[in-house]
């Protein structure tokens, strides 16, 4: 009796986190583009999952990890549909693999999505979108975005944010576009995190602010390894951070 007293609310508790574990969908991560933000990705993943849970709880993930020298010279060749073949390949691997939906973890390979989502059977949560909801969320409309010259400069990005989310979206001029390029490809990837460039990201982000920008989009997965919200007098939206938490949202949300 008394013992029942003492552990019947206590099984319960633990009744229902099981049964939130067993409902825990699977999180197909399609990483190393760079390791260095799919660290990050496996990390914050992995936090929200145990600070919601609570306990020992850690995420369901598959990983598949992509060797970026590849990548790399099919970004900047423009072998765009060789990139898009690969990255299909990575996402059935994982779905051959139990993974419920996937999770690419760059921007600059969203120019891909629409490919991938053909070429796969479950869904892609697209980095743009959950960027977006977090901005409209906050009642921003005009944001800056800084990424790869592909994310900053090409309509794969920016023109979903626009037609799908109706932001006002402000780009850097061409050479602070360069500047912001070369420190992902020569530095970032690398994990070489630099003073001057963090500066010199800092001087880009006060020039769209005074061009009316309410936010700016940390729109390639590696800037918020450099740039941090000191750096910045209006909120950063770091896509790395917003797009693994609403991949754990997504894992728990019942289907
Ligand atoms: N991780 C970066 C991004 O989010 C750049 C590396 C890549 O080209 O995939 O765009």
């Amino acid at each position: 009796m008394g013992n029942g007293l003492v552990y019947q609310p206590v099984s319960r508790f633990f009744h229902g986190i099981r049964l939130y574990s067993l409902l825990m969908k699977t999180i197909g991560l399609i990483g190393g583009m760079s390791w260095e933000s799919s660290l990050e990705y496996y990390r914050i993943i992995n936090q929200t999952v145990r600070d919601t849970l609570g306990g020992l709880h850690s995420a369901r993930c598959l990983m598949y990890s992509v060797d970026f020298a590849e990548i790399d010279a099919l970004q900047h060749e423009g072998r765009w549909d060789e990139a898009a073949t690969l990255l299909i390949d990575a996402a059935q691997r994982l779905e051959r693999g139990g993974a419920d939906f996937v999770v690419l973890c760059t921007n600059t390979m969203h120019k891909m999505a629409d490919a991938m989502i053909a070429g796969m059977h479950i869904p892609l949560l697209h980095i743009a979108d959950a960027a977006a909801e977090q901005i409209v969320a906050r009642g921003l409309h005009t944001v800056g975005l800084l990424g790869t010259r592909f994310t900053m400069e090409q309509d794969f990005y920016a023109g979903r944010l626009v037609a799908r989310h109706g932001l006002n979206v402000l780009i850097p001029p061409p050479e602070e576009r360069a500047m912001a390029h070369r420190v992902i490809y020569e530095e970032l990837v690398l994990g070489r995190i630099n003073p001057a460039s963090r500066a010199a990201y800092a001087q880009v982000i006060a020039g769209l602010v005074a061009r009316g920008a309410e936010g700016i989009i940390l729109g390639c997965t590696e800037i918020g390894l450099l740039v941090h919200d000191e750096d910045s007098s209006v909120p950063l939206f770091d896509t790395t951070r917003i797009h693994a938490v609403a991949a754990v949202k997504r894992a728990l949300q019942e289907s």
